[in-house]
């Protein structure tokens, strides 16, 4: 029995019941359910699926634990948070966590103009609208906009000039002007894979020198007033905690000096994103070393310590966490498609009249391979092989003794697995790990999994079923795309172990958890895999569920449309060939044509391997 870690990275949210991996809540419907649904209405390879109240959940978490700890240290300032878009933007994850947070202090943050327009369209008035990232002129009057129909917007500036736009600007346009934020270049750097955001040589944020230019700029300029926030981002997935204790120190400080300099509006101190989500699937390995209590305790304790040793009041706490709010409200499944060692049967073997002594042993090991002699028996099956490989390249045997020594390893190992099933060893696992079953898996890591491809961020995967049956192979996975790089290979130190199933007869399909920051957005196509087919798994009050917010994956011709195709000539050349064409008979050619049109509107994962009912 294997649990794949999911008391490590499940939160609960996810649990193992009668073999089969559940959501925990409402009705608790399976991910095996979820998925034969999908596909009995059609929707073959690659499902995306969304918990919207996975997200609203986080949110909720992460309020709590502030008030929490607000309450504890008897804090006077308040808390608030905005959803960084550029996280997730998809409508599917924006729109639902918008209906579910309406009574909290929560608004989005948007990077750029397209994400301004979506802040714009979907934060509840009132609630907070954050800004960052480079602006120009343009941007800036979008920003005025959004204050003119009523949103409470804060525009953070990275830079002076972004300073000298919006006093040009609130000249032109009048009040109401946007809150200004103020960026910091905090002089303590981040850590961890993402952490270029803070420190001296971060792309973002004022200098102390250009903070005090800016305050004169302000009170020259009689917009003091307007300035309400510092902010900084230290990087994503903060494993340790102490950057951040350092940051907030540093931003304390700076908070407490600027209001000494007659910022009296400023009340507020943004301090990004970063909160990490626990990826790992092993014990002992966690990816970060502090809790969402320890967190939050840290901000509020260190904030308020900061503020009643500078006598200024305790400043309202904002946070943009993204990755955590995101992150496991997505869970992708993708079937498998094939066992690479399920080619080796027995009927395949092409024994001669007279085999070279080795395969000829290797074939009565197979034989009279039993428990008692399994573990040998392997071993000796193991150095065989290499010996056998060795003498084909110097030309000792033919190809054809060569294919029958793979097969009858794999026949041999395959056996000698099932016979120690239930006496797993030390040895044996040194050995599955090296006789690894690789799995071709619908998908791409490209379009679905970017981080791991760019980054080596694991997401944890386990299959949907048969979790009450112990996994015997040690598994590499294998994606779609024609390119080496879309493999997950099998890794000592995060091993993970499937079943050896036979695809041709049973499905089995792996789900890959907490993928829903990020990922989609980052996403390419290569070899143009679009997204998957992705669907909405919501909840009411009685706990049953219904499957809505169908978007189906793209069709061959979306795609290409979508890398600015003529389609339309696509189709005319494809049927001029076929008019043209003085090789096929004119009544085939209507139904080449037709067969054509079917792909065309497909999309392009795999639908059917082996003639059996596969994707
Ligand atoms: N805020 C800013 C300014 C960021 O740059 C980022 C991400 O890089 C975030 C918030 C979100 O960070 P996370 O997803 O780690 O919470």
């Amino acid at each position: 029995k294997k649990s794949y870690g999911i008391h490590v990275w499940g939160e609960g949210n996810f649990i193992v019941e009668d073999g089969v991996v559940k959501v925990n809540y409402g009705n608790k419907p399976s991910l095996i359910d979820l998925t034969k649904g999908m596909r009995e209405k059609g929707y073959k390879g690659p499902l995306l699926f969304r918990f919207p109240h996975l997200a609203a959940q986080n949110v909720r978490t992460l309020f709590k634990h502030f008030e929490r700890a607000k309450k504890e240290f008897n804090y006077k300032g308040k808390f608030k948070a905005v959803f960084p878009l550029k996280v997730n933007q998809f409508p599917g994850f924006v729109i639902p966590l918008m209906e579910a947070t309406k009574d909290l202090e929560y608004g989005l943050e948007a990077g750029s103009k397209a994400e301004l327009i979506l802040a714009m369209s979907y934060t509840n008035l009132g609630k907070p609208i954050t800004v960052n990232g480079f602006k120009d002129r343009e941007m800036i009057s979008m920003g005025f906009l959004a204050a003119k129909m009523g949103h409470n917007i804060t525009l953070t500036i990275e830079g002076i000039n972004e300073l000298e736009l919006i006093i040009k600007e609130a000249k032109r346009l009048g009040s109401p002007t946007p809150k200004i934020g103020l960026r910091i270049r905090l002089h303590t750097g981040g850590i961890g894979i993402w952490a270029k955001s803070g420190g001296y040589s971060s792309k973002f944020g004022l200098t102390s020198t250009e903070l005090l230019e800016a305050m004169d700029l302000l009170k020259e300029h009689k917009l003091t007033d307007r300035l309400s926030m510092i902010h900084f981002h230290i990087g994503s997935q903060m494993n340790h905690i102490s950057p951040l204790k350092k940051a907030i120190r540093e931003a304390g400080n700076i908070y407490a000096e600027l209001r000494k300099m007659g910022a009296d509006n400023l009340h507020a101190i943004n301090i990004g994103g970063g909160l990490a989500v626990e990826y790992s699937q092993q014990e002992g390995q966690s990816s970060r070393n502090y809790t969402l209590e320890e967190f939050t305790n840290d901000v509020v304790f260190l904030l308020k310590e900061i503020a009643n040793a500078k006598d200024v009041q305790e400043p309202t706490i904002f946070t943009e966490s993204g990755r955590y709010v995101a992150a496991n409200h997505a869970v992708l499944v993708a079937p498998v498609l094939e066992l690479f060692s399920q080619e080796y049967s027995e009927e395949i073997l092409r024994l001669k009249e007279k085999n070279p002594p080795l395969v000829q042993e290797l074939y009565d090991l197979y034989r009279s391979i039993s428990t008692k002699n399994a573990r040998e028996y392997l071993h000796d099956a193991l150095d065989h092989m290499e010996s056998l490989l060795t003498l084909f390249d110097l030309g000792y045997i033919d190809l054809t003794d060569r294919a029958n020594t793979e097969t009858l390893v794999h026949l041999i190992i395959k056996k000698a697995l099932d016979l120690l099933r239930n006496k797993p060893s030390k040895e044996i696992k040194a050995i599955l790990d090296r006789v690894q079953e690789r799995y071709l898996v619908n998908f791409s890591l490209f379009q679905s999994l970017p981080d791991y491809w760019g980054l080596g961020q694991n997401f944890p995967v386990m299959p949907l079923d048969r979790l009450d049956q112990a996994p015997t192979r040690s598994a590499s996975l294998w994606d779609i795309t024609c390119d080496s790089d879309g493999e997950i290979a099998f890794n000592l130190d995060n091993p993970l172990y499937l079943h050896d199933v036979d695809v041709e007869n049973e499905e089995y399909f792996l789900g890959f958890f907490k993928v829903g920051a990020y990922q989609e957005i980052l996403g390419m196509r290569h070899n143009l895999f679009t997204h998957p087919t992705e669907a909405t798994v919501a909840f009411d009050e009685d706990g049953n569920y219904t499957i809505s917010e169908i978007t189906e994956a793209q069709n061959i011709l979306d795609v290409l449309d979508d890398i600015d195709y003529d389609t339309k000539e696509i189709e005319r050349r494809i049927r001029k060939l076929l008019e043209e064409s003085n090789t096929i008979a004119e009544d085939e050619k209507k139904e080449i044509l037709g067969e054509l049109y079917l792909y065309l509107s497909e999309n392009g994962y795999l639908r059917t391997i082996n003639f059996s009912e596969g994707g």
